[in-house]
């Protein structure tokens, strides 16, 4: 019976995409769930709307900032994406500041984003899935193992892939799993918020990103008008994960301490035109293991994302789920 049923992938971010893919192209039957109403996961964009300014329709990078790339398979798909336009190089040099403002410049390995922002990417990925076999708005709240087969919400499936964040997954999956749980227990994560700043025209100094040191509000800051690939005067700074785990219910109530952090750094005296906050409760592992995924034969649950594969990065988002999604068709086949 078991391997007549579908393998569940739960999770529709770069690690699920991934998965999916692999099984689709080895013709194992599969369905991808996520609870949220588009694929992307952390590789958020979102489109400025009701600004009051010049700059609605302006789309944003509100979670993951750029990707880079280490491993030839990798390479070779982000090769691709950048033949068919959906990514582009961005820039291999960020700046880098103190409280005090911008102290220098500092080169490092090329960084990647998209024309239409990370999500694009994406939704890109899943082009070749058919439509009817990924399930959006479905927040699932139990996997639990049979004899034979695994049970999300009810429904039967042959496997589970699980590609969210550790603590999400530790939300769903059966208490009674020990194993599987021992595993998620392994690494903690952080929270990131992220706000977004729109300015005045012609008023930002020339930068593409900025890590801040020694901050106890702001650890990045990004130019994403140039991310974009134009001159929109958008700002993405992310708040210290120590201070964004104090706002999670508020996300918006960090906003003041953000700019006045922000506008130093910049240079700036004028407050934006307009702002908001995006939450990311699970935003990045503090570690990452090694290996690349873990699939369990005996309660056939297999975990993936970016705290495997050495993240916490898109890149070893897609390892993960890339690997996973062959050792599952092998499993399957
Ligand atoms: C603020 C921020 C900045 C970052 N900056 C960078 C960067 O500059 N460079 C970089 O390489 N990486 C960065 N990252 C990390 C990068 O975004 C991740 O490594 C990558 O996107 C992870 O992909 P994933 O598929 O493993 O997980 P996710 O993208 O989180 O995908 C998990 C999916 O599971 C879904 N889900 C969760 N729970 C459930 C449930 N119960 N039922 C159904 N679906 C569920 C979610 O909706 C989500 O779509 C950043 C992340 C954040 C948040």
């Amino acid at each position: 019976m078991t391997n007549q049923l579908p393998i569940a992938v739960i999770g529709a971010g770069m690690s699920g995409i991934a998965c999916a893919r692999m099984l689709h192209q080895h013709n194992v039957p599969f369905r991808v769930i996520d609870r949220g109403r588009v694929v992307g996961g952390r590789m958020a964009s979102r489109r400025i709307r009701e600004s009051g300014t010049a700059f609605d329709g302006h789309i944003t990078d509100i979670g993951a900032s750029y990707f880079t790339v280490q491993d030839p398979d990798f390479a070779t798909v982000v090769n691709l994406w950048i033949d068919t336009g959906v990514a582009r190089e961005w820039t291999d040099a960020f700046h880098v500041a103190t409280p005090a403002g911008i102290s220098g410049i500092r080169t490092g390995p090329m960084r990647y984003s998209a024309t239409n922002g990370l999500r694009s990417i994406i939704e890109h990925q899943a082009e070749i899935l058919p439509t009817e076999l990924i399930q959006p708005s479905t927040q699932v709240a139990a996997v639990s193992v049979q004899e034979d087969h695994v049970v999300v919400d009810g429904e039967p499936f042959s496997a589970v892939a699980v590609c969210v964040p550790d603590p999400q997954a530790k939300q769903f999956i059966d208490a009674a799993l020990a194993s599987t749980h021992e595993i998620l227990n392994q690494i903690d994560w952080e929270a990131v918020i992220a706000v977004t700043a729109v300015f005045e025209p012609d008023t930002l100094p020339k930068f593409d990103g900025i890590f801040v040191n020694e901050h106890r509000v702001l650890t990045w800051i990004a130019n994403d008008g140039h991310r974009r690939g134009n001159e929109d005067p958008v700002v993405v700074a992310h708040v210290h994960p120590e201070l964004a785990a104090q706002y999670l219910t508020d996300p918006a109530g960090v906003i003041p301490q953000a700019l006045d952090a922000l506008l130093p750094i910049l240079g700036l005296t004028e407050h934006p035109q307009w702002s908001s906050a995006m939450r990311w409760t699970f935003a990045k592992p503090t570690s990452a293991r090694p290996e690349l995924y873990s699939f369990d034969e005996g309660n056939r649950i297999g975990l993936a994302g970016d705290s495997w594969a050495g993240g916490p990065k898109v890149e070893a988002a897609w390892k993960s789920g890339h690997e996973l999604g062959v050792h599952l068709a092998q499993w399957w086949n």
